[in-house]
Parts: structure tokens; sequence; C-alpha cells
């Protein structure tokens, strides 16, 4: 029986804290998809490649290499050969990532990834499509959300805790034009897949998200 857990939904709804926790709970291995836009994202920036670039998004993505390793249980992603995790949880890189990730060549790349990651050990996947197109057979797909405002306050006090200049207003508009551009796009919409169950973190703490997410977890297993 397949074991992995799936959790999908919007920027800043806590996903990867709480798959981290679920992770270790469960001795799987955390695998943050987003990271792995962000990387393509990074690449991109850095050769000055403009979002309607699409034939130079797509020559990038033909020859970045995005490799990803772990240290200390800790994901690590490799953007030809070079640790970028640090640099990756930047709202320039997220906006990016938010555009580049529509393009079907970049999401091709990076599912296959994704899949061999999941062949090879259980998982906990955080991502958009992780239940609707990645890991269909997820035995737990968790569709993870909360408000805007309270999505907006968390990443406001995420960035300000490492010293980055934000106002939270832009940050709120920010969050809003992501979701529209992750829920619009062509390939791999965000969306709650049919058999995923929707938890809304908003008046929730992340003890209780990765509690409840556990006890579905073991629910499953007995089914
Ligand atoms: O989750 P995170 O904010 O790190 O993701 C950055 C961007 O990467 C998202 O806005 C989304 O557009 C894209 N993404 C995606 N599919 C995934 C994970 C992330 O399209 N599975």
């Amino acid at each position: 029986m397949k074991t992995d857990i799936a959790i999908d939904g919007p920027a800043g709804a806590g996903k990867s804290t709480v798959a981290k926790r679920v992770a270790r709970e469960l001795s799987f291995i955390y695998v943050d998809t987003g990271a792995m836009y962000r990387a393509m994202a990074l690449c991109l920036l850095r050769q000055g490649i403009g979002v309607q670039d699409t034939a130079g998004i797509e020559r990038a993505c033909e020859t970045a290499d995005i490799t990803i390793v772990y240290r200390d249980g800790e994901q690590q992603v490799l953007l030809d050969g070079e640790n970028v995790t640090g640099c990756l949880r930047t709202e320039e890189v997220g906006n990016m990532a938010s555009v580049s990730s529509a393009n079907k060549k970049v999401r091709s790349k990076l599912v296959a990834l994704q899949q061999r990651l999941a062949r090879e050990a259980d998982v906990v996947m955080d991502g958009r499509d992780i239940g609707t197109k990645v890991l269909p057979d997820a035995r737990v797909k968790i569709y993870l959300t909360a408000s805007v405002h309270t999505r907006a306050v968390r990443r406001y006090e995420e960035l300000r805790e490492k010293g980055e200049g934000v106002f939270l207003e832009k940050i709120e508009n920010d969050i809003q034009k992501r979701d529209e551009q992750d829920k619009n796009r062509e390939n791999s919409p965000l969306r709650q897949a049919e058999d995923a169950i929707l938890v809304d973190s908003s008046d929730m703490t992340v003890d209780q998200v990765v509690e409840k997410i556990l006890s579905i977890y073991r629910e499953r297993g007995k089914a």
C-alpha cells in the first residue's frame, strides 16, 4: 500500500512547517516542491530571463541541473552544483516562481524529479498539484488553507525574522496575485483533489494541524 502524504494549498497556508513536522513524526522524507520551482526561478533571474520570454525559460530549463540532497534530514536544493537553499525564500524569487511554474516544460522536468524521490522513499510532499498530479495514489491528501490575511501575517513575520524590510499590505497583495496565478493557470492549476480533506488552519495552532493530519493518516491505515 502507498504510504505517501500529499499536502497542497495556497502560499503561506503553513504547508512546509506542518509537512516537516508530520514527516519527522512518521520518519518519512519531507519533499518541498515549492523550493524546486523557486530554484528554477532563481536560475532565470540570475540569467536575466524575463517572464514573457517563453523560449528563454524553456532553454534555461533544459540546461539547468536541479538536484535534491538531504543533510541532517533537511532538504537542500542544488542548482548546477551550488547549494542555493538559503537564497530561495525571498519575495522576488517566490513571485518569479509563481509565473515560471506555469510553463509546461518547467513542470514536467520538476514533476519527474518529485516522482523519482517518492519512488525511493516514503514521503510527505507539499506543493500545489501533489494530490492531483504528482502522487495521485497518495494514502492521504490534505488541502491546507487559511484566510489571505492570516497567510499574509505569517509570511510577514517569517520575512521580518530574517531581517527583510517588508510591508504587510504588499505581502497581502502578492499573496492574492499568486493565488490567482496558481489557480487560473492552464497547466496543473491549484485545486483541491476530489479525495483530499480540507483543513483550514486560520484558527488552528501548528500542533493542532499536525495532530489532525497524523490522525487522518492513522485512520486511513486501518481502512
Ligand atoms: O510553495 P512555494 O511558495 O515555495 O512555491 C513557490 C511557487 O512555486 C508557487 O507560487 C507556485 O506557483 C509554484 N509551485 C507549483 N507547484 C508546486 C509547488 C510550487 O506550481 N507543486
